[in-house]
């Protein structure tokens, strides 16, 4: 049984006084039946761990480098997140894919280091709104899928978002036959490749303007194990929704 996962990704937003929403979301959430992620900018991390401390809410980055230390100005290294108080880090994001031209090949030896460092890396793939009116999503979504993905993956280590492009921050979403495609396709895909113990036990989340309004419908839809949310999880007021659709599903 996977069991369910919603993130947060705050992406660059959130100073210390952010902190007293994080505060009211672990305070609302004591016993969730499923697992919470907050991805706070990585400024935030130190002192986040002191609200989360003991509460049901784990912490992640939002980036790590390949390497664990070295000359390389304003990179974080995945042992530095753990440091901080991360258990788990987002990798391959497309605003990082896009902004900061990361390539799939860049992200697998991110994945691996953050591996080797002990946290779980939730690895977004997903296609621009091109590349499903031109191309075949499926096609783009496999090859980002298996260069992004590293051998040292297990059913622990790795979760995957599935997160169109023209989906983020845009209000739009797939209909649920398409998020159940891809969600279906990277399923089978991760069971060749793994077996089926492990391919089984990687979660799948579903990421691209969720909100309480259409959570419970994509949290329906097969092997959508939660969702990875960016805009909706800076609030707790909008986020404690979208956690007990997730719940009830
Ligand atoms: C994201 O950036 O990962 C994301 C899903 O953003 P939003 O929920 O705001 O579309």
């Amino acid at each position: 049984m996977r069991r369910k996962l919603a993130a947060g990704n705050w992406k660059m937003n959130g100073l210390g006084a952010s902190l007293a929403d994080l505060r009211v979301l672990a305070d609302s959430h004591p016993e969730p039946s499923v697992d919470l992620l907050i991805c706070p900018p990585a400024t935030l991390l130190h002192p986040a761990r002191a609200i989360t401390e003991g509460t049901a809410i784990a912490l992640g980055g939002q980036d790590c480098h390949t390497e664990v230390s070295g000359a390389f100005t304003g990179d974080l290294s995945a042992e530095m997140l753990g440091d901080a108080g991360a258990t788990a880090v987002i990798l391959g994001h497309s605003e990082r894919r896009d902004k900061h031209r990361e390539t799939s090949e860049e992200v697998r030896v991110k994945a691996r280091a953050a591996h080797a460092a002990g946290l779980m890396t939730v690895i977004c793939l997903g296609e621009s709104m091109f590349q499903r009116e031109a191309t075949n999503t499926l096609d783009i979504i496999g090859a980002q899928l298996s260069l992004s993905v590293p051998d040292t993956s297990t059913g622990e280590n790795l979760v995957i978002a599935y997160e169109p492009v023209w989906a983020i921050g845009s209000g739009m979403t797939p209909t649920p036959e398409q998020i159940g495609e891809v969600h279906t396709f990277m399923r089978a895909r991760l069971e060749k490749r793994f077996g089926p113990g492990v391919g089984r036990s990687v979660r799948l989340l579903y990421g691209g303007s969720v909100k309480a309004a259409n959570a419970a419908e994509i949290f329906s839809i097969p092997d959508v194990d939660g969702a990875l949310v960016g805009g909706a999880s800076l609030k707790a007021s909008d986020f404690s929704p979208i956690i007990e659709a997730l719940e009830s599903a």
